[in-house]
């Protein structure tokens, strides 16, 4: 983001906040810049960012992003300039009741790496809300095993998965168990480069046996985004060290990334090879019966912060066809309607849905056609479009036939009997039995299981 889109923002909320507000919370902000995915905003105190990010965090998020979808996320850095920033810590910490919600970034006189806190744990990311469905059943599973806290079964934990797909909500549920159920251990989540930047920091001030010592002090360790630190060659090589330490230690260690370790470029291959050691699950794009779940359960918590507001379940089957994209932008779209209604006044219909979200649906309605999804499987299993969608019966044009179905019907709104017409006019119960059919071999059968992946992620891209 520029800061020219960032000063129209702020306009924007000077306008809509009222002058008050505005002034409390949102002219102290200063934006640095955009690195990585990630807005960073100064904030003069602990409880300023603290506030901001609770009470405004989600719809600047949105704003920014609707600027410039690069965004992923804000962080809220508080430059404090006296000597005891701690005491301010622990004052913003009580005045708020909550835990620390911001990451300290001294300036350089008291630049000591002088405590472990990570990055502060979102409220909202806890095994509670979390919504599992077939794409993430083993990761959440992995995830509670490692957050029970018993003996370290396998180390690393890593998982993957495009983004807001929620590797940082899990990351952040296993801190929040393991705070409950074992108090005493010391748990860090922090991502990757905060990881660089405590690094970097600690070198310039000569503090790296602190540093070290600090690091190999913790119970868990949990790196989020790893893969920015990809060709970071002496962070990697720190890193590494780390890493070992811990795992002599018998600690848990938990890292995410983007991709699998082996697709991370620029990535030392004795980490690599360290990475892929322990446990590594992936987290797939969303399905439709998981973006229906995430929907209806986020619906029911906005539903009570809007009383009277509610969304029919068919709204929510249209949105969970229609947005095929990751949970971040379905929460988005719920986030905006919801706001939207309560504004005008007026109940959510589906006509309000399409008027309020045009933008949203109009990206996933170019997603992907039927046709395209033909060609795509015919050229994968190097048959020809008139045998996929042709009468003979063997299983190497079945099998692509009923993948193909089963994409259809996965990625597009098509119904079952238009599905049908494109594939020779075939019935809407041969369609169906199609898409069951696939369902049931992606469990039983890992190579279907990964054409079904490979395909569908291409055609996602
Ligand atoms: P990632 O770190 O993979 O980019 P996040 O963990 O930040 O993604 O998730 C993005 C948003 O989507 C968060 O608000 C998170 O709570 C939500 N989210 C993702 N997956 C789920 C899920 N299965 N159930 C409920 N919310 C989810
Ligand atoms: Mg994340």
């Amino acid at each position: 983001m520029t800061q020219d889109q960032w000063g129209s923002i702020r306009n924007e909320l000077h306008q809509t906040m009222g002058a008050n507000s505005f002034q409390s919370w949102i002219e102290p902000l200063i934006y640095v810049g955009t690195d990585g995915g990630i807005a960073r905003f100064n904030v003069p105190t602990n409880f300023l960012g603290n506030y901001v990010s609770q009470n405004y965090g989600d719809m600047l998020l949105s704003k920014i992003t609707r600027m410039n979808p690069s965004v992923r996320r804000i962080v809220f850095d508080t430059v404090t300039v006296s000597q005891d920033a701690p005491a301010q810590r622990k004052e913003a910490a009580d005045a708020t009741g909550a835990p620390l919600a911001v990451p300290q970034v001294h300036t350089k006189s008291s630049a000591k790496p002088d405590s472990l806190n990570g990055s502060p744990l979102d409220k909202r990311f806890t095994f509670d809300t979390f919504v599992v469905g077939k794409p993430n059943e083993l990761a959440h599973a992995a995830a509670r095993r490692v957050a029970e806290g018993g003996p370290v079964t396998f180390n690393p934990l890593f998982l993957y998965g495009g983004v807001g797909l929620g590797k940082t909500h899990l990351m952040h549920a296993i801190a929040w168990e393991l705070r409950t159920r074992h108090p005493h251990l010391n748990v860090l989540n922090l991502s990757a480069e905060q990881f660089m930047y405590r690094f970097v920091q600690a070198l310039r001030d000569r503090k790296m046996m602190d540093f070290k010592e600090l690091f190999r002090s913790v119970d868990v360790l949990m790196v989020d985004d790893v893969q920015f630190i990809a060709g970071k060659d002496s962070t990697q090589e720190e890193f590494f060290h780390t890493f070992n330490a811990l795992v002599d230690q018998h600690k848990q260690i938990i890292i995410s990334a983007d991709r699998a370790p082996d697709e991370i470029k620029d990535l030392e291959n004795r980490i690599r090879s360290r990475l892929q050691s322990g446990l590594v699950v992936d987290l797939h794009p969303t399905d439709y019966e998981l973006r229906l779940g995430i929907l209806q359960s986020k619906s029911e918590m906005y539903s009570r912060m809007y009383p009277g507001l509610e969304v029919e379940r068919g709204i929510l089957e249209f949105l969970a066809a229609r947005i095929v994209s990751n949970v971040r932008i379905l929460e988005g779209a719920l986030t905006r309607l919801f706001a939207f209604a309560s504004l005008v006044g007026k109940p959510i219909s589906m006509d309000l849905t399409q008027e309020c979200l045009t933008d949203i649906l109009r990206v996933s309605e170019r997603k992907v056609s039927i046709e395209e999804i033909q060609r795509k499987v015919a050229d994968h299993y190097l048959i020809r479009h008139s045998d996929l969608v042709g009468p003979k019966r063997v299983r190497t044009f079945a099998r692509p036939r009923q993948i193909a179905m089963y994409l259809c019907k996965q990625l597009t709104t098509r119904s079952l009997p238009e599905i049908g017409r494109h594939f020779g006019g075939r019935d809407h119960t041969t369609v169906m039995h199609g898409v069951r059919r696939i369902e049931e071999l992606r469990k039983q059968d890992a190579q279907i299981a990964e054409d079904v992946e490979l395909l569908r992620r291409s055609l996602e891209a």
